[in-house]
């Protein structure tokens, strides 16, 4: 079976991925490969974070991997906070302190649209591929539901009267950012790998 190693902290992210890729590809953590400090991702937009992470990872400890980058962008506000998604409220990353700031930042304001932009490099013995997920949808006025991470309590994609955290983790998975631009990334291996 092929491997990649998936290079990210988040479990969450490691659980959606698991259940996109039926057994297919053996996914290895940072923490399996003994990668236990912060890959640094200090890229000015999506891509370049994406892209300097797997190339942390593939010349640090030559292993065929892929990494992946979020940013929210919202309308009204610019696309902030766009590449600057998980410290958006301060360096700890703390998703409720974003939360809080995204809501009082659109507090009464009419125009709440946004889109999750995802971007995945892949590095195959050193070449480079990209994917990008897009979702577009709402920021909702307060929190709905318990489930996923980050912003989706506030999260409502077009099309739905369900935020991300109130959908289960495959009906997230098949419709979100990240799902898409995995989808992407698994066709191509399917076919080239
Ligand atoms: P990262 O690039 O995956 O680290 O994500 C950047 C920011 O976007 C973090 O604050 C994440 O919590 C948030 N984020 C990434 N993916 C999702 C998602 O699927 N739902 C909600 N928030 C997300």
């Amino acid at each position: 079976m092929n491997s990649l190693v998936f290079a990210t902290n988040n479990n969450n992210k490691i659980k959606e991925i698991n259940s996109l890729l039926n057994n297919r590809i053996k996914i290895i953590s940072l923490h399996d490969i003994n990668c236990i400090e912060e890959v640094p991702e200090t890229g000015a937009t999506i891509k370049e974070n994406a892209l300097q992470k797997a190339r942390y990872v593939f010349e640090k400890y030559k292993y065929n991997c892929f990494a992946d980058d979020t940013g929210l962008e919202v309308e009204a506000l610019n696309g902030m906070p766009g590449v600057f998604s998980a410290r958006y409220a301060g360096e700890e990353k703390d998703a409720n302190k974003n939360i809080e700031k995204l809501l009082l930042e659109l507090k009464n304001h009419p125009n709440r649209k946004a889109r999750f932009v995802t971007v995945i490099a892949l590095i195959i013995d050193g070449n480079e591929f990209l994917f990008e997920g897009i979702i577009k949808g709402n920021i909702t006025e307060n929190r709905f539901g318990n489930s996923g991470f980050g912003y989706d309590p506030v999260f409502m994609p077009d099309g739905y009267n369900l935020t991300f955290a109130q959908m289960s983790l495959d009906q997230k998975n098949k419709i979100s950012h990240r799902g898409i631009a995995t989808q992407k990334m698994i066709h191509f291996l399917n076919e080239k790998w």
